[in-house]
């Protein structure tokens, strides 16, 4: 950790600051060069409050964190090998979730769950539980939608992904899917992401809308410093200047990947925000690196209640699917 100081610190005053610095970082190594100061040697799990109270001291300019100390357990999967479990990202170059954004009808769901596998689907989007800006709008079937995901991966052998909107769902949920979907709202939701983790379940963590690196990265360490060990991270987009949901941020997606090891997802339905984008959006992921999709796809978009109208049908979602593969040599 880097300490700033003030310009032009008297050397009564830095021997003053030194003194407390050595009482709050107790054990640590400081080294002060020029107008800073070195901290090594500090108790990762103390290092946030401590940095903290430096900012405090008298002389005191502001302080950086390295990655490596702000979230060690995220940083730490640079270099592992991707996980295989339950999706094969070490087998399959690319991975496509996919599935309506909402599960609906029975007939509906099914028939899209079958037709997507043929196509290339590696896992099924399986969200029971929508969370809705509006409370009028429709907030998802609920458990009763367990018995319907549950003849999806029996007909398909595909693995579920779903959301979990309340950490009450967790239970329920761990024993019926295969990947607990951390929601843009919820990356924030740091009672979720902890029961989450302790749940053990694999975990896919959106990015919250207007959400930084550094806040993606701190909830993806909160879901591993609770138990979770298996982490996919998604890229959902959002433009601040436009003031909508839309447009994906691959600068923020690439700088993920090369801050850790895990997987790095896009997501060209929420970010897009229109079927006529999303395969322009896919193809700029993948190309910008991405190591897959999660994307809204179903037999019927028309008759969705939820985001139809940036879900593809089963024809552009098997032309995507090829272009991918050409893409990645397959
Ligand atoms: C979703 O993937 O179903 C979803 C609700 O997306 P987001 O959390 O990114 O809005
Ligand atoms: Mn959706």
């Amino acid at each position: 950790m880097i300490i700033n100081l003030v310009h032009g610190l008297s050397t009564r005053a830095l021997k003053t600051l030194k003194k407390r610095l050595s009482l709050l970082f107790a054990g640590a190594r400081l080294e002060t060069a020029r107008d800073r100061i070195l901290v090594t040697r500090f108790e990762t799990g103390k290092m946030a409050d401590a940095a903290a109270a430096a900012g405090n001291l008298p002389g005191v300019a502001g302080s950086e964190l390295a990655c490596g100390e702000l979230y060690p357990l995220v940083t730490r999967t640079k270099g592992l090998s991707l996980p295989a479990r339950p999706l094969d990202f070490v087998k399959n170059p690319f991975i496509f979730i996919a599935g309506p954004c909402a599960v609906e009808s029975e007939k509906i769901y099914l028939a899209s769950a079958l037709a997507l596998k043929k196509a290339g689907a590696h896992a099924l989007r399986a969200a029971i539980f929508k969370p809705r800006s509006s409370p009028y709008a429709f907030q998802g079937i609920g458990f009763g939608g367990l018995s319907v995901i549950a003849k999806a991966k029996k007909l398909t052998g595909l693995p579920l992904v779903t959301e979990a909107t309340d950490t009450r769902q967790l239970e329920k949920l761990s024993g019926a899917v295969d990947v607990i979907q951390i929601g843009a709202r919820n990356m924030r939701n740091y009672e979720l992401l902890k029961e989450t983790g302790r749940s053990g379940m694999p975990a896919l963590l959106k990015r919250a809308m207007r959400s930084t690196l550094r806040e993606w990265l701190l909830s993806a360490e909160y879901l591993l410093k609770y138990g979770c060990k298996t982490l996919i991270l998604c890229e959902r987009g959002d433009s601040v200047f436009s003031g909508d949901r839309a447009g994906l941020d691959l600068k923020i997606m690439r700088q993920a990947k090369a801050d850790c090891g895990l997987p790095v997802l896009a997501d060209p339905s929420h970010s897009s925000k229109s079927r006529a984008l999303v395969e322009a959006f896919s193809l700029k992921a993948a190309m910008a690196g991405a190591d897959g999709l999660l994307i809204e796809a179903s037999v019927s978009p028309e008759t969705a209640l939820v985001d139809g109208a940036q879900t593809i049908d089963l024809p552009a979602f098997s032309a995507l699917v090829k272009k991918i593969s050409k893409l990645h040599g397959s």
